[in-house]
């Protein structure tokens, strides 16, 4: 995918999209009075998806695009367990009736909670809500951190799948973004890991990082190979110094421009689709025995905050700093600051800072781009009839899509849009035309690609 066609879309900068309408969107006109009346009102069928924050980590590395803080002492990770447990017991005794499919730990760190928190977590969440005995428990690990006794513990608690941040295996780009990790380090988190029984792995890469070539993807990708994961995430790292501060002391002058991050992003996708790795959406692979890649072919392929998910639930409910939730009323997401956070939850309240009722509009737009984000291809007019909208509804938004169209980005037959597997990197263009929230001018979303 080259051309000037092609590359005036390389630098837009446009949402990726993990939820609809994003996250900037929120406001405070939705606060703990909403999200406790949508907990109480969620119809009892509905499944639920549970998300830990763990907004903690023991350093820093200077891409990190995550909530999270540094700290090597004990005592605030414990202070902010207890309020997490109090915040679990608080929205479960709203909406603890429900069953839960899935759960998954974010961070930060999560694992770095320690065994014994980890175990009385889950305990908890067992105790206050009706776990599936099948529920997916997915975990997000740093491989430099994870010993035995933290490994029998995740293992106990019934963790199926673990989530090892990788990023890049060169030496140099380690180094220039303060995360040195070699694979025989990745490797034994791997062996530690498959020897408690937990065998779904899943490795997350980044392209774009400083120093990072063509030829440093390829070697990764070769190396990640090795370790045999079920899954691949393959981000591009958005360098955003106006927000994350602590990007200030990456080099930018070593940063690969835009075509170039589009040769590694092919680079590593073409690897791995040779390795038989299915493509997922935007920016996931899977083993075609995974579950990810059965969603996929299936139509059952969700996005969400976490990317792409075969998550079946109904409504995610978020514990801890920042975390996100959604149900069929609306997004709600907590105080982001852990002081603030914790004051809220201590005071014997949610701690919810903002959020957006959904309105249907809302609903018909986010189904739209959710399908193009996973599918690469929507039946608009099945869409607008499922949900009681007029055929015209978005004849403006075809209309904007003719020019995509002449560049190549996309195809409308009867209404139906395709996005062809060569701009499969520009699908967020052509959902972008569906956000009624979009500012173009705005920067603060990545790149295109
Ligand atoms: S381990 Fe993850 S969350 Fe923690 S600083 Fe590094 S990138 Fe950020």
């Amino acid at each position: 995918m080259t051309g000037t066609a092609i590359a005036k879309y390389l630098n837009e900068r446009i949402p990726r999209y993990t939820s609809y309408p994003t996250a900037p969107h929120f406001s405070a006109a939705v606060g703990p009075a909403s999200y406790r009346d949508w907990l109480k009102g969620l119809p009892e069928t509905e499944r639920l998806s549970l998300y830990l924050h763990i907004p903690f980590c023991t350093t820093l590395c200077w891409y990190c695009g995550c909530n999270t803080s540094i700290t090597r002492h004990r005592a605030p990770i414990e202070r902010y367990v207890d309020s997490l447990k109090q915040e679990i017991v608080r929205v479960a005794a709203l909406a603890g009736s429900h069953r839960v499919a899935h759960i998954h730990w974010g961070g930060g760190t999560p694992t770095i909670v320690g065994p014994e928190l980890f175990r009385s977590i889950m305990d908890l969440l067992r105790d206050r809500f009706d776990v599936e005995p099948d529920a997916e428990i997915a975990v997000e690990v740093d491989p430099r951190r994870l010993d035995g006794m933290m490994t029998t513990a995740l293992a106990i608690s019934g963790v199926t799948r673990a989530s090892l941040g990788v990023q890049s295996f060169d030496p140099q780009v380690q180094k220039a973004v303060a995360r040195v990790q070699s694979l025989s380090v990745t490797k034994r988190c791997v062996e530690l890991l498959r020897g408690a029984g937990i065998q779904a792995i899943n490795l997350d890469l980044l392209y774009g990082l400083p120093h990072e070539t063509v030829a440093t993807c390829k070697a990764t990708v070769e190396a990640a190979l090795t370790l045999n994961p079920a899954r691949f995430s393959v981000f591009g790292y958005a360098h955003v110094p106006s927000m994350m501060k602590h990007q200030r002391v990456i080099d930018a002058t070593a940063l690969p421009d835009a075509d170039e991050r589009l040769r590694q992003e092919q680079a590593i996708g073409d690897a791995l689709v040779r390795a038989g790795y299915m493509r997922i959406g935007l920016d996931h692979y899977a083993r075609p025995s995974d579950p990810l890649a059965q969603a996929r072919l299936d139509g059952n392929l969700r996005r969400n905050f976490q990317g792409y998910t075969d998550d079946p639930a109904d409504a995610l409910i978020g514990f801890g700093a920042s975390s996100i939730g959604l149900s069929r009323y609306g997004y709600v997401q907590n105080i982001t600051d852990l002081k603030g956070w914790r004051d809220r939850i201590e005071a014997g309240e949610l701690a919810t800072a903002r959020g957006l009722a959904l309105t249907p509009d809302d609903g018909l737009r986010g189904e739209i781009i959710e399908r193009l984000m996973c599918d690469l291809r929507v039946d608009v007019p099945n869409v607008l009839r499922r949900r009681g909208f007029p055929s015209d509804y978005f004849d403006a938004e075809i209309e904007a899509l003719k020019p995509l169209v002449a560049d190549g980005l996309t195809r409308i037959d009867h209404g139906v849009i395709t996005v062809p597997e060569a701009m499969r990197n520009l699908v967020r263009r052509v959902a972008s035309v569906f956000d009624a929230y979009l500012d173009p001018t705005a920067g603060r979303h990545a790149v295109a690609v």
